[in-house]
């Protein structure tokens, strides 16, 4: 299983030259699985240009929206095969009491916000409640699971071929309780990220940062942390950068994570930083590098107490 970045921001696009390196798009992730046809992880404004990357070969296309905040969908008007009569495009989402997933889309994509009415796009397009649900595209297991955010949202759990990817972009996981307090099967998103290859995962504010936006539905650097210690996977890529962290204060904020995790007694290449345009496959990751020195007990900062 491959992984492109093509958004890795949260919030609103973040374009200009303090963003050049971890990018100004919203979320979006492209995925190629080992027969080598592809998903999307949400449809962010970075998958405007994941769109004009795409070809013939890359139908049909299946797309998986975490949740309809802006900076999840807001590109999809914009995703080029989306207008073209050949595309056939299934776009999968959580379910809402209050409407339909395609009538809900239809309120960005309708007057007097965009030019175009869902019915009229050419595609073939089909619209897919995936709450609390399992089920196969191509040669992957998708498994998607409400998780603690603003509204409904899903993560999404992909196998394929014994490689696992767990995508929860929009995460608050210690909102009401402290994470080391919890027991395992009542933290949000616990059974999506436990043990994956790798884990997309909310980094969005710094510790003193979230005391001013508790309930906003974003994980501090230490609680994406200690989420990661409780589910174990076996790399985290840390995403949704706020719209106000330019590149140094991201380098600074990665840094700092990954400090923090060595003192835990973690490997500093555990723990990554998305950045737009950045490839991994994870079924060719390197070994993690020796734990830190910090600890020095040799062992992966790993608890489920
Ligand atoms: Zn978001
Ligand atoms: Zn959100």
């Amino acid at each position: 299983m491959k992984l492109k970045v093509w958004g890795a921001r949260g919030s609103i696009p973040a374009p200009g030259p303090e963003t050049m390196i971890y990018g100004g798009n919203t979320s979006c992730i492209e995925v190629t699985l080992s027969d080598d046809s592809k998903l999307i992880l949400d449809a962010g404004t970075g998958i405007r240009q994941l769109g004009m990357a795409m070809t013939a070969a890359d139908q049909p296309v299946n797309i998986l929206l975490t949740h309809l905040h802006m900076d999840h969908i807001q590109g999809f008007m914009f995703f080029g095969p989306v207008f073209s009569p050949e595309s056939e495009i299934t776009v999968w989402g959580p379910a809402s009491p209050e409407a339909s997933l395609r009538d809900r889309i239809a309120r960005y994509i309708s007057a007097p916000l965009a030019p175009v009415e869902v019915r009229e796009l050419p595609s073939l397009l089909t619209f897919h409640e995936a709450d609390a649900l399992e089920w196969n595209i191509g040669p992957a297991r998708v498994r998607a699971q409400a998780v603690n955010h603003r509204g409904p949202t899903l993560g999404y759990r992909i196998e394929d071929n014994g490689t696992v990817l767990t995508y929860i972009p929009d995460h608050e996981p210690g909102l009401g309780a402290p994470l080391a307090s919890v027991e395992d099967e009542w933290i949000s998103g616990f059974d999506l990220a436990r043990d994956a290859t790798l884990l997309v995962h909310d980094c969005q504010y710094t510790d003193t940062e979230y005391q001013n936006h508790l309930g906003w539905g974003h994980c501090p650097v230490s609680d994406a942390l200690d989420f990661v210690r409780r589910t174990n996977p076996e790399r985290v890529l840390l995403f949704h950068h706020d719209p106000l962290h330019s590149d140094d204060f991201l380098d600074g904020l990665g840094n700092d994570a990954s400090t923090r995790w060595q003192e835990l007694g973690g490997a500093a290449d555990e723990i990554l930083m998305a950045k737009e345009r950045l490839e991994l496959d994870l079924d060719q990751l390197p070994a993690p590098q020796a734990v830190g020195a910090a600890a020095g007990n040799g062992q992966r900062p790993r608890s489920r107490a």
